[in-house]
């Protein structure tokens, strides 16, 4: 019998530790890529604000609008 054992050192992560693209700490797996769910609500509102122009038309008496009319 050879103690070979196939398992030793063969320990593969399911996923790829990769750091918080937050604050760059290690990424927890309840927040996966994220180090935690803070992190994950800021960046998901970050992006709701950056990306998503969510037409919301209200308590916005300030908007300049150009009318077109020639
Ligand atoms: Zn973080």
């Amino acid at each position: 019998m050879s103690g070979e054992t196939p398992e030793s050192g063969k320990i593969s992560p399911l996923r790829k530790s990769v750091p918080c693209p937050m604050c760059k700490k290690p990424s927890d797996r309840a927040a996966y890529p994220f180090c935690s769910q803070r992190c994950k609500d800021v960046d998901l509102n970050r992006w709701f604000n950056g990306h998503y122009t969510v037409p919301v038309v209200e308590s916005d008496p300030a908007s300049d609008q150009i009318d077109a009319e020639d």
